[in-house]
């Protein structure tokens, strides 16, 4: 087992980035409310809080993009999975956490996750109840998860696609619906291995979380919380992902949280702010939340954007923008760790992003087409804000 020990084996080099002993976001531990699923911008505008349009808008706004439909449609077919029996007799595996946490991590990798990370499951983290997003009226259930451990699955994106988009056309859902259902797959297989290994463990993806994501991937030391309100933004993949989670008793060893100078960045940069096109990121300062300290965002603003544009489908403006998502080359490497390591490469980096112009479409990279259901019967159209499928805007 020596070599397996030695061998470099992450595809980030998180090692080289600095742990610490509580998250660069304050959180009262004692402070913090469960909350309800209800709460969350999506539900919130499928039960009506937002007004009818909106909640007419919901119905259709992820299927109304031929991909980002099938890409989501995926996710209700794997639902009976996330769950199941357990071995009557847990496996000979090693009595060692760092092992078996070491193992879990390289099995996500094995199944195509980008970064995985592992911490304990605080009680704050698990919502008190489950809406029903395609029920609003039902009354909500209320979640039981004692598990002790929570595995952070993150899936990229796609860099080439994000420098393509504007950020709010007709790719964007598909994106953010294309991650959403390969982390949820990873995490399922995941959770259906530790179970016949004789562990509890359930897998908890996009819509069908029991937890609440963002404090999760922070505590397992796979970003920092952002300017975007309840977004992270990890060292090498900025926010451009979406995560999975497994919950398990698999006895493992948590991570450490990360601190790589993002509360400082994100003081000075304010791109996402500057460039949401709802106005939902405060350029402000943080404030205190349900015990988080965390720069504001305006739910209803950011909710009516990606659910209700009609320009495109959906929103992912915030994660184009930010300077953290750049791809894996020598370059952003280099300029990474400067970032990583100098407030002044900071400022350098924040006046350098938009000098080379980062942000902006670059359609020689586009591959999809600009297609709409419009009236929800699966007949495709052209988009009226588009002439042909490949017209620059
Ligand atoms: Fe703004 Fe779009 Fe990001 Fe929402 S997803 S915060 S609307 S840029
Ligand atoms: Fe922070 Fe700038 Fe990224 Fe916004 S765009 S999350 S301010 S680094």
């Amino acid at each position: 087992m020596a070599g397996y020990l030695k061998r470099d084996w992450e595809p980030f080099p998180m090692d080289t980035i600095k742990r610490v002993d509580k998250p660069t976001t304050r959180i009262d531990e004692d402070k913090v409310k469960r909350v309800s699923e209800r709460e969350t911008g999506f539900c919130k505008a499928a039960a009506g809080d937002y007004g009818p349009k909106l909640q007419k808008e919901v119905r259709r706004f992820v299927e109304k993009h031929p991909l980002s439909a099938a890409t989501a449609a995926i996710r209700y077919a794997m639902k009976p999975l996330v769950d199941g029996l357990v071995a009557i007799q847990k496996a000979p595996l090693p009595d060692d956490p760092a092992l078996l946490s070491r193992h879990i991590k390289e099995t996500a990798y094995f199944l195509r996750a980008d970064a995985v990370g592992i911490c304990e499951l605080p009680q704050y983290a698990v919502y008190s109840h489950k809406f029903d997003f395609k029920n609003p009226d039902a009354p909500p259930v209320p979640i039981e998860l004692k598990h002790k451990y929570a595995i952070a699955i993150l899936v990229d994106q796609d860099y080439r696609t994000s420098q393509a988009y504007t950020g709010s056309d007709w790719i964007s859902n598909a994106m953010s619906m294309m991650s959403y259902a390969t982390s949820g797959f990873i995490a399922i297989i995941l959770a259906d291995y530790i179970r016949r290994l004789g562990y509890p463990a359930k897998a908890h993806y996009a819509p069908f979380y029991d937890i609440v994501v963002p404090p999760i991937i922070l505590l397992a030391g796979l970003g920092e919380m952002s300017r975007i309100g309840d977004t992270v933004v990890h060292p090498f993949l900025g926010p451009r992902f979406k995560a999975a989670v497994v919950t398990t008793d698999l006895p493992l060893l948590p991570d450490k949280p990360i601190d790589f100078g993002l509360q400082d960045f994100c003081s000075k940069c304010k791109k996402c702010a500057r460039e949401c096109p709802s106005g939902a990121i405060s350029d402000g300062k943080k404030e205190m939340y349900n015990g988080y300290e965390k720069w504001p965002l305006d739910k209803k603003k950011c909710t009516g954007m990606r659910v209700g544009n009609q320009r495109g489908s959906g929103c992912g403006t915030c994660i184009k923008v930010c300077p953290w998502s750049k791809p894996y080359t020598l370059f952003h490497r280099a300029v990474g760790w400067a970032m990583r390591h100098s407030a002044i490469a900071r400022r350098f980096a924040i006046w350098g992003d938009d000098l080379l112009g980062y942000g902006k479409p670059d359609y020689k990279n586009k591959w999809w087409f600009d297609l709409e259901d419009v009236n929800g019967n699966g007949v495709l159209e052209i988009p009226k804000n588009v002439k042909s499928e490949f017209e620059e805007r």
